[in-house]
Protein backbone atom coordinates (compact mmCIF):
# COMPACT_ATOMS: atom_id res chain seq x y z
CA UNK A 1 0.00 0.00 0.00
CA UNK A 2 1.12 3.50 -0.65
CA UNK A 3 2.30 5.87 2.43
CA UNK A 4 -0.34 8.28 3.37
CA UNK A 5 -0.50 11.94 2.37
CA UNK A 6 -0.32 12.77 6.11
CA UNK A 7 1.81 11.00 9.07
CA UNK A 8 -0.84 10.77 10.96
CA UNK A 9 -3.44 8.82 9.84
CA UNK A 10 -6.30 6.54 11.03
CA UNK A 11 -8.15 3.91 8.92
CA UNK A 12 -11.73 3.33 10.84
CA UNK A 13 -13.23 1.38 7.95
CA UNK A 14 -15.77 -1.31 8.93
CA UNK A 15 -18.33 -3.62 6.80
CA UNK A 16 -20.27 -1.01 6.11
CA UNK A 17 -17.94 2.23 5.63
CA UNK A 18 -14.81 2.98 4.74
CA UNK A 19 -13.86 5.84 6.63
CA UNK A 20 -9.41 7.52 6.78
CA UNK A 21 -9.29 10.80 8.60
CA UNK A 22 -5.75 12.54 7.66
CA UNK A 23 -4.07 14.57 10.30
CA UNK A 24 -2.40 17.75 10.24
CA UNK A 25 1.55 17.41 9.99
CA UNK A 26 2.42 20.28 12.46
CA UNK A 27 -0.67 20.31 15.13
CA UNK A 28 -2.41 17.36 14.65
CA UNK A 29 -5.33 18.50 14.12
CA UNK A 30 -8.57 16.00 11.60
CA UNK A 31 -8.15 17.99 9.21
CA UNK A 32 -10.53 15.70 6.75
CA UNK A 33 -12.23 12.76 6.79
CA UNK A 34 -13.31 10.72 4.31
CA UNK A 35 -16.27 7.94 3.66
CA UNK A 36 -17.58 5.92 1.28
CA UNK A 37 -20.25 3.66 1.92
CA UNK A 38 -19.20 0.01 0.61
CA UNK A 39 -21.59 -1.77 -1.58
CA UNK A 40 -21.07 -5.59 -1.02
CA UNK A 41 -21.61 -6.75 -4.90
CA UNK A 42 -22.97 -9.94 -3.34
CA UNK A 43 -26.41 -10.64 -2.17
CA UNK A 44 -27.27 -10.81 1.59
CA UNK A 45 -27.74 -14.88 3.08
CA UNK A 46 -28.54 -16.52 5.99
CA UNK A 47 -25.84 -19.16 5.41
CA UNK A 48 -22.43 -18.81 4.03
CA UNK A 49 -19.40 -21.11 3.89
CA UNK A 50 -16.59 -20.39 5.08
CA UNK A 51 -14.77 -20.28 1.49
CA UNK A 52 -17.33 -17.99 0.31
CA UNK A 53 -16.69 -15.82 3.60
CA UNK A 54 -13.00 -15.74 2.81
CA UNK A 55 -14.01 -14.63 -0.80
CA UNK A 56 -16.21 -11.82 0.43
CA UNK A 57 -13.42 -10.65 3.00
CA UNK A 58 -10.62 -10.36 -0.30
CA UNK A 59 -13.23 -8.76 -2.37
CA UNK A 60 -13.87 -5.91 0.47
CA UNK A 61 -9.55 -5.74 1.12
CA UNK A 62 -9.19 -5.35 -2.27
CA UNK A 63 -11.84 -2.57 -2.32
CA UNK A 64 -10.66 -1.03 0.44
CA UNK A 65 -7.34 -0.61 -1.10
CA UNK A 66 -8.93 1.36 -4.04
CA UNK A 67 -10.82 3.19 -1.48
CA UNK A 68 -7.94 4.39 0.37
CA UNK A 69 -6.38 5.33 -2.86
CA UNK A 70 -8.86 7.52 -4.08
CA UNK A 71 -8.74 9.14 -0.44
CA UNK A 72 -5.05 10.13 -0.64
CA UNK A 73 -5.93 11.21 -3.71
CA UNK A 74 -9.16 13.42 -2.86
CA UNK A 75 -7.36 14.72 0.45
CA UNK A 76 -4.52 16.42 -1.12
CA UNK A 77 -6.66 18.94 -1.83
CA UNK A 78 -7.33 19.71 1.65
CA UNK A 79 -3.21 19.99 2.50
CA UNK A 80 -0.76 22.61 1.96
CA UNK A 81 2.55 21.20 1.34
CA UNK A 82 5.63 23.24 2.45
CA UNK A 83 8.11 23.18 -0.11
CA UNK A 84 10.62 23.08 2.08
CA UNK A 85 10.22 20.53 4.53
CA UNK A 86 7.33 18.22 2.89
CA UNK A 87 5.03 18.37 5.47
CA UNK A 88 1.09 18.48 4.66
CA UNK A 89 -0.23 21.01 6.99
CA UNK A 90 -3.58 22.42 7.45
CA UNK A 91 -4.02 26.60 6.69
CA UNK A 92 -3.38 27.30 10.75
CA UNK A 93 0.10 25.87 10.28
CA UNK A 94 0.98 27.11 6.46
CA UNK A 95 1.51 31.11 5.72
CA UNK A 96 0.11 31.56 2.45
CA UNK A 97 2.20 34.67 2.08
CA UNK A 98 5.85 32.95 2.44
CA UNK A 99 4.66 29.53 0.95
CA UNK A 100 5.53 27.74 4.12
CA UNK A 101 5.33 26.21 6.63
CA UNK A 102 4.73 27.48 10.50
CA UNK A 103 7.64 25.41 11.24
CA UNK A 104 10.16 26.61 8.64
CA UNK A 105 8.78 30.00 7.99
CA UNK A 106 9.76 30.39 11.91
CA UNK A 107 13.50 29.31 10.62
CA UNK A 108 13.31 31.73 7.98
CA UNK A 109 12.22 34.93 10.27
CA UNK A 110 14.15 33.88 12.88
CA UNK A 111 17.01 35.29 14.75
CA UNK A 112 20.55 35.12 13.12
CA UNK A 113 22.19 31.91 13.28
CA UNK A 114 23.96 31.26 16.10
CA UNK A 115 27.33 29.58 15.43
ZN1 LIG B 1 -2.07 22.40 11.61
ZN1 LIG C 1 8.09 23.31 6.39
Amino acid sequence: MLEPVTKKFEDGSTLETFRFTFFCDICGKAVKEITYPYKPPFKAKFFISKSERRARELLWLHDHDSAYERANKEVLLQFNRCPACGKRVCEDCYHELEGLCRECSGKVRGEKDVG
